[in-house]
């Protein structure tokens, strides 16, 4: 299998594309072909690992990691990702549990597969670094996800005082091959530094640097097995293809969804379902793609103004008109997230994170017509990790997950800095014991 960028023709291997991250012309890459399946294709697969198995396969064909997907596999999928019920009396809705990894979000499914795959791909005397900015949810599970693994070091940017306490927990308890910055400055400015430190080509050969984003195509592929995992599973016991309903902010996520059903998965219908930033609601009823300044709501990780993975669903399955025939998106404000948690306590006894309440909102309001249908709700995040939001709408605490307080009972271990790339380049220097001179000398 080969893959190009959504802006080019040339062919590239996946151990490139998966070191890169994001294509030499700025494009995103995308697998030259998606191969097909049909549910034989499936019957020996009673795990979630044979799935993964199954689906990925292709796409490792001719990489230098082939031999070693099964492995691979299995570092990723190491944690539960059950579908229960949502409500007892209600025959048709269910709702996928995607926070039971490390770090308690989705992210830490494509983070584990990057990890594994960039671990085993990189050797050599210097180790790949890998530099993200953060606003909350990534930056934790790249962490955790590449924590302890040899070949590879992780530098973390945060905006001080502007994470979630539990959030900053997960940012700065790792220590080893993990430094975590505590920037003065806000988000952006981390994403400035770190656009920065790639445009500086010494310090950019010197430390290896290499990006985790969720444009890595080895985040995407592995969020379709969950998708494939749990249609399969949902059409072997009903002979019915439910729908699905995703939290959107950056589009990965729904993009995977959308890849295992033109993969021929048994997946109906899919609504995204946004926050109050609706440039995808808003660009499927007819208005144009410009991307807008990200506005802040309580679903913080879905607070983005430029879903970059529409790079990818357009160049896949065309613009607006065409794409309103495969899916759909409803913008759901702050009052009705709050109202949502509020309510998911009240009629299903379920505590939900702000992101996953924006997914129980549609459902709630779908159509008469589209209740009729088999619906599973993606929970893209444990309600604890957002538990000042949550808790006191439900009016009771959230046990915590004994992943995450483990998390919370190590010590924080972060640096202060200034929001300049001297101050990031001498905390690296500091912590890594490189030559401080050599990597920021003459600029
Ligand atoms: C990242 C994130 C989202 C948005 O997912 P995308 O793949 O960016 O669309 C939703 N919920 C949570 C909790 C997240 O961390």
């Amino acid at each position: 299998m080969k893959y190009r960028s959504t802006r080019g023709s040339t062919l590239h291997a996946l151990d490139e594309v998966l070191l890169r991250g994001i294509a030499a012309d700025g494009g995103l890459y995308l697998p030259e072909s998606l191969p097909s399946f049909s549910s034989a294709d499936f019957s020996a697969s009673d795990t979630i690992l044979e799935t993964a198995r199954v689906v990925l396969t292709p796409f490792f064909a001719g990489s230098s990691l082939a031999g070693s997907l099964h492995e691979i596999i299995a570092e990723t999928f190491h944690f539960p990702i059950p579908a229960n019920k949502l409500d007892v009396d209600n025959d048709n809705a269910w709702m996928l549990e995607l926070y039971h990894g490390p770090t308690a979000a989705f992210k830490d499914v494509g983070a584990g597969f990057l990890a594994a795959c960039l671990s085993r791909l990189h050797s050599g005397a210097t180790p790949l670094t890998i530099l993200v900015a953060t606003s909350g949810d990534t930056g934790g599970a790249v962490a955790a996800a590449f924590n302890e693994r040899p070949n590879v070091r992780v530098v973390v940017l945060f905006p001080e005082g502007r994470v979630s306490e539990r959030q900053q927990k997960q940012l700065t308890c790792w220590g080893d091959n993990v430094l975590s910055l505590a920037i003065q400055g806000s988000f952006d400015d981390c994403q400035a530094m770190v656009k920065e430190a790639f445009a500086e080509s010494k310090l950019r050969e010197q430390y290896r640097l290499s990006s985790a984003n969720s444009i890595n195509i080895g985040r995407l592929l592995p969020q379709s097995i969950y998708y494939a995992h749990s249609s399969l599973e949902h059409f072997r016991k009903t002979g019915k293809k439910p729908g699905f309903i995703i939290p959107v902010g950056n589009l990965g996520n729904s993009l995977a969804c959308i890849l295992a059903r033109d993969m021929g998965l048994p997946i109906g219908e899919v609504i995204l379902a946004s926050n109050a930033n609706r440039l995808i609601p808003d660009y499927l009823d007819g208005a144009e793609w410009l991307p807008r300044a990200s506005i802040q709501t309580l679903a913080s990780a879905m607070d983005v103004g430029n879903p970059s993975n529409m790079e990818r669903l357009r160049h896949l399955h065309g613009d607006a008109p065409e794409l309103v025939k495969m899916l759909s998106a409803v913008s759901v404000s702050d009052a009705e997230i709050e109202r949502q948690m509020h309510d998911d306590m009240q009629a299903f006894g379920i505590a939900t994170c702000p992101h996953t309440a924006t997914a129980t909102h549609v459902y709630r309001g779908l159509s008469s017509a589209q209740s009729k249908a088999d619906w599973i709700i993606i929970a893209t995040a444990h309600p604890a990790k957002f538990d000042s939001i949550v808790e006191p709408l439900i009016g009771q605490a959230v046990p915590v997950p004994a992943e995450l307080a483990a998390i919370l009972s190590r010590p924080n271990r972060f640096q202060l800095i200034a929001a300049n790339l001297d101050a990031l380049a001498k905390a690296m220097a500091e912590k890594f014991q490189v030559d401080e001179g050599a990597s920021t000398g003459d600029k």
